[in-house]
């Protein structure tokens, strides 16, 4: 296998087709941070044609707007994968590592538009090859790593949006009851109000783990006093997210250092270099690495890797991003041995919930289908786009 795999990543193919089309999903209930709220999800489906030796491979990759975290907005997506991208892209020969250089040329700013183009491309190759998604990943020299855990399953979270403390309790035992073990709890607004959100949470859940994110809404001092009052109530919290502004490196370097909990760096890692700031400055224990923000998977593989040299575990989360997007997340996840953890719960907050396939879960566990790409369904354009 190592042979094919470093075979496929040597090998040079054209793109043949590079097209966007806009979609909507309302969501189930709101999505509510720190910094955002959100009632319905604007996305973008990409659609690549790769031909290799074989013949003409197509797959899908998608990119939800974001405009609070990217800087992103469908009708931006949209715009700069018809333009710039299929231009370029269109004309593009050579291998994954140099297709990659031209999306980071193309479009240095828009990760989330350049996700969803590298993920259709990978995913195209893949298939031109016969192989899941995570395998052909698996091969990316030199970071190669051992794919044989794609055939397991991760414990996904789901999310519990910030709300009033009673909404917030209600939603906690419905997780629950859906099977739910982990929960991931969105505070972040001020400490006292969120010391009631989490007693309401943990009243209403016993047993469940915690996993708490502030979406950067704490200063340092916040952080350092609330982290050690929740640390000594013994409630089961895993880890605590992002609890300071995403440049604050010298700021979550310090609550770091004096939190019993292990420290998530989500907003203060988007690239590679990030994760060499955070390694070096000891400004997180766990890694929450998103497609959305790396802008690909050759850079979210790095991040793993360098996660894996330095003795930390990561996270793979998502933005509120549709199935086509989550089924790249996890196989990324399930295929990289520094990935201990998912939140990948989106599609169960979409209403409509397209395509089908990717993977399935049950009682949170989640495990990918079998085939090659994505093994999921195409989307076809709808008829009533953005
Ligand atoms: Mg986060």
């Amino acid at each position: 296998m190592d042979q094919i795999l470093s075979k496929v990543w040597n090998q040079s193919f054209g793109v043949v087709g590079v097209s966007a089309h806009g979609h909507r999903s309302p969501l189930k209930r709101p999505f509510i941070t720190a910094a955002r709220r959100t009632d319905s999800v604007d996305y973008v489906v990409v659609d690549v044609a790769v031909e290799t030796a074989g013949g003409i491979f197509r797959a899908q990759g998608s990119a939800a707007e974001t405009v609070k975290v990217t800087g992103e907005s469908a009708q931006t997506i949209l715009r700069e994968v018809n333009g710039p991208i299929r231009s370029e892209l269109e004309r593009f020969r050579g291998t994954l590592e140099e297709m990659y250089q031209l999306l980071e040329r193309v479009a240095p700013n828009a990760t989330s538009a350049r996700a969803a183009v590298d993920v259709a491309v990978h995913s195209a190759v893949a298939t031109a090859h016969g192989l899941p998604l995570g395998v052909l990943l698996s091969g990316y020299p030199p970071y190669s790593f051992p794919s044989g855990s794609l055939d397991g399953e991760l414990t996904n979270d789901m999310t519990v949006s910030l709300d009033a403390p009673e909404i917030m309790a209600q939603r906690a035992a419905e997780a629950v009851r859906d099977g739910y073990s982990i929960l991931k709890i969105k505070l972040g607004s001020d400490p006292e109000a969120d010391r009631v959100r989490l007693q309401s949470v943990m009243d209403a859940t016993p047993g469940v783990s915690l996993r708490l994110d502030a979406n950067q809404g704490w200063t340092t001092e916040q952080a350092i006093r609330l982290i050690n009052e929740l640390a000594d109530t013994e409630l089961p919290i895993d880890l605590i997210e992002q609890p300071l502004a995403r440049e604050d490196i010298a700021g979550m370097a310090k609550v770091t250092a004096r939190s019993p909990i292990p420290i998530m760096a989500d907003e203060s890692l988007w690239s590679p270099v990030d994760a060499d700031r955070i390694i070096e400055h000891s400004a997180a224990t766990l890694l929450n690495i998103k497609l959305a923000k790396t802008g690909g998977l050759q850079p979210a593989i790095q991040i793993a890797h360098k996660a894996q040299e330095a003795g930390l575990s990561c996270m793979v989360g998502a933005m509120m991003e549709p199935r086509i997007s989550i089924a790249a997340a996890a196989h990324l996840a399930l295929g990289h041995p520094a990935v201990t953890m998912i939140d990948l719960d989106p599609p169960a907050w979409f209403a409509n919930d397209v395509p089908r396939g990717g993977y399935t879960e049950s009682e949170g566990k989640l495990r990918l289908n079998q085939g090659p790409g994505l093994a999921l369904e195409t989307l076809e354009p709808a008829e009533d786009p953005l």
